[in-house]
């Protein structure tokens, strides 16, 4: 018998293994092994059991243990992987890997953590002890005071010799015991009521929407498409209590930056069941405890971000995608799989429905849903009788703007201010000036490895690469001419936050980017803050638009709303439409009415007349049209090869050597064709020059031949080892 296995290493194949000593049974599939490699140990997960090997035998090698009785990848979740795997042409070990909770990777056994403990016999008693023996008494005092047992590093702070439990094991006044704490609460265990407080009364369209996904057992995907406060959660959360119902498991994923503790409190107060949410905050420990849980079947919900797809789910009834245009759902490096599409597969695999909910969805499932293959359901009116925000252009041509505002925009916040609601300002760029520029030559502050300015902060003063994480500090003199006169360019947060607090020196303003909130607890105060409902000014970027509610916000102001207007990016008019859409939902919520003033400089802009006269299907409609007309996702299927090496052209000259052997050896599928290779838009980036390789086809079936043959090509090519390669398919981020 021979075990296939697959070894997190970057090599796209299997290896065969002899089982470690004669089995009666073959291994079942999905369970971990531990084999050598080369001269290291690694932990692999058998894929097959063979009766053959191509290898010669000489070469076998005997595996070293098998370390799972049941399988850590149960089939659907073992298909998942692999299917991943291919479908994004990684390495299938390396994507295996990434599956599993990472003590699991290292070996860990597959089960809730464990102490042993100490505890006194049921006949112990103190007087069994002689009054000399004080040592032995004190500790055999502490173990009757904790029935429910002692660790041996309580010990070791109590200062009480640990080798005197063996003292006293010896005389029968002491015993150890295995404990395994369930992570799990007993009274959320024991309920059988699932409910904490009642479901609300849904709406017309609501009810709709739940009839509608209620009536459909089997897997189905439906995309519910809400305005923002039109009540999506609320249906997630009936949705769930049925799945519940039937003593299923739900599965919520939500964006990076979407898991706030409102969110996590929101699913824990209407449910009388464990809730397990799976964040990055967690640590190792606790991460395989809420695998475990799921895999168990106790866990009956679990939230969490992007690598949440992969949880094992013992009984599974749901998976619900919030937010799912968020780009947070696909991975930018390495195993760059995205968690939305996989949700589709896993569902199909399952047999299960799956939501995908949103108020401004992705082109893509738009696009799948008016083909037929989503069903989409739509939530156009607010619930609970909140307004819509009114949306409003201004103009701010031949306007003198102070840190990027117009004096228009400052009155009308002076307003909104004095009637003692908050203001929301929106300005996506951290730092306190985007450049640092010489006033006497016009030199600009660059990273000297990236073809990037580096961004001025003031708390603390430094400069900043954006990019690559460089830091220095804020040069005394430019660095062309020596000259001192350097002065900030353009505002980020930081220098609009001064600027409001000196306009507005009676009001707070609260900054809220990745630098404001980097310390612990930091957003948990600002939110606070923001709760009591007192009148503030909030200044933050993108990191405002998810999660949060804030019903005293009345004023939504979006400083720049021309910046995704022209981006090279074909999704830049997308990605823009959906965050000022976002941020726009931050307003009017509760029984205040919104305003969202948006400052302009294209106040004719199509895209935003249509998102604000009409609505986001509008926009999307048309966009889509574009789309269409322009050969584009989502209607030919794109895989960008990208390449860096150290030196200018290397990645570049080795992807057109790619091309063009492919092109020589390959009749390339009628539907599909290359584009470039070209320098990555910010070709230098950490030292390194980046080219890419595009390839668009117009059967996803062709683009997967095509990468089968690359694949095969780029792992041979000779040049491999000067030059780091990576296949995105399905890529996101501007290319
Ligand atoms: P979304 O997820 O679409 O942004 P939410 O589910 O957060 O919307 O709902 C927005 C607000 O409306 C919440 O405060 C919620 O409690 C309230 N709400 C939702 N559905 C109803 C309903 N049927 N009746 C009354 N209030 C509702
Ligand atoms: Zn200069
Ligand atoms: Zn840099």
């Amino acid at each position: 018998m021979i075990l296939r296995v697959a070894l997190p290493t970057p090599l796209h194949r299997l290896f065969d293994y002899r089982p470690p000593q004669p089995l009666h049974h073959p291994p079942a599939v999905g369970c971990r092994v531990r084999v050598p490699f080369g001269r290291r140990e690694m932990i692999g997960i058998i894929v097959e059991c063979a009766e053959h090997s191509d290898l010669p035998p000489k070469q076998l090698k005997s595996a070293l243990a098998i370390l799972d009785d049941t399988p850590v990848l149960d089939t659907p979740q073992l298909y998942l992987a692999r299917w991943a795997a291919s479908y994004y042409a990684f390495p299938e070990g390396e994507a295996l890997s990434q599956a599993l909770p990472a003590l699991l990777r290292k070996g860990e056994e597959a089960d809730f953590a464990h102490a042993t403990l100490w505890r006194a016999t049921a006949n112990a008693a103190l007087e069994q002890l002689s009054g000399t023996a004080v040592r032995q008494r004190e500790l055999l005092d502490l173990l009757l005071r904790n029935p429910e047992g002692v660790s041996t590093d309580l010990l070791r702070v109590e200062s009480i010799p640990v080798n005197l439990l063996k003292t006293l094991q010896d005389k029968g006044l002491a015993e150890s015991f295995i404990h395994r704490p369930s992570p799990v609460h007993a009274e959320d265990r024991e309920s059988s009521d699932l409910l904490r407080e009642a479901p609300l009364t849904l709406n017309t369209e609501q009810q709709a929407a739940l009839q509608q996904i209620n009536s459909q057992p089997g897997f189905c995907t439906w995309l519910l498409e809400g305005v923002t406060g039109s009540g999506k959660t609320e249906v997630y959360l009936q949705a769930i209590q049925q799945t519940l119902t039937q003593g299923r498991q739900a599965l919520v994923l939500v964006p990076e930056i979407g898991l706030t503790p409102q969110t996590l409190a929101r699913f824990k107060s209407r449910f009388q069941v464990p809730v397990v949410a799976l964040h990055s905050g967690l640590n190792d420990r606790q991460r395989l405890d809420a695998w475990l849980l799921a895999r168990q079947g106790s866990a009956r919900i679990l939230i969490g971000t992007r690598s949440a797809i992969f949880t094992p789910m013992r009984h599974p009834g749901l998976i619900i995608v919030d937010e799912e245009h968020d780009l947070s759902f696909k991975q930018q490096d390495g195993f760059r799989y995205s968690a939305r599409d996989l949700a589709v597969l896993r569902a199909r695999q399952e047999a299960i429905p799956l939501l995908l909910g949103s108020a401004t969805p992705s082109l893509e499932s738009l696009h799948n849903a008016q083909a037929g293959r989503y069903r989409h359901l739509r939530l156009t009116q607010r619930a609970g009788g909140a307004r819509p925000p009114a949306f409003e252009l201004l103009d701010i041509r031949g306007e003198t703007l102070s840190c990027g505002l117009s004096a228009s925009l400052l009155t009308r916040m002076q307003q909104h201010l004095r009637q003692g609601t908050q203001v929301l300002v929106f300005l996506n760029r951290r730092g306190f000036s985007p450049s640092l520029i010489c006033h006497q030559c016009g030199a600009v502050n660059e990273c000297t490895r990236c073809d990037a300015r580096m961004t001025l902060h003031r708390s603390p003063p430094h400069m900043h690469c954006h990019h690559c994480d460089r830091q220095t500090p804020i040069p005394k003199r430019c660095h062309q001419c020596g000259s001192d006169d350097l002065r900030p360019s353009g505002a980020g947060t930081e220098r609009t936050e001064d600027f409001l607090q000196d306009h507005f020196p009676d009001t707070p303003v609260l900054r809220i980017d990745r630098d404001s909130t980097a310390r612990k607890d930091a957003m948990k105060h600002l939110m606070e803050q923001i709760h009591t409902g007192k009148p503030c000014i909030m200044i933050g970027t993108q990191m405002l638009a998810k999660g949060h509610h804030f019903p005293k916000v009345t004023l939504v102001a979006v400083l720049d709303a021309d910046s995704g207007l022209f981006s090279a990016d074909f999704r830049g008019m997308e990605k823009t439409a959906q965050l000022i859409l976002q941020v726009a939902g931050r307003a009017g919520r509760a029984d205040h009415p919104g305003e969202v003033v948006m400052q302009t400089r294209h106040p004719d802009h199509p895209m935003l007349n249509a998102l604000i006269r009409e609505s986001y299907s509008a926009f999307a409609n048309s966009e889509l049209q574009l789309r269409h007309a322009a050969g584009l996702p989502p209607f030919t299927s794109h895989a960008l090869i990208r390449a860096e090496a150290t030196h200018q052209g290397r990645a570049e000259a080795f992807l057109r050597d790619i091309r063009e052997t492919m092109e020589a050896q390959l009749n390339p599928p009628p539907g599909s064709h290359w584009s470039g290779p070209f320098p990555s838009p910010m070709e230098k980036r950490a030292g390194l020059y980046r080219a890419q390789l595009l390839i668009q086809s117009r059967q996803r079936s062709e683009l997967h031949q095509l990468l089968r043959h690359i694949l095969h090509f780029l792992t041979q090519h000779k040049g491999r080892n000067q030059v780091r390669w990576s296949i995105d398919v399905d890529p996101l981020d501007s290319y």
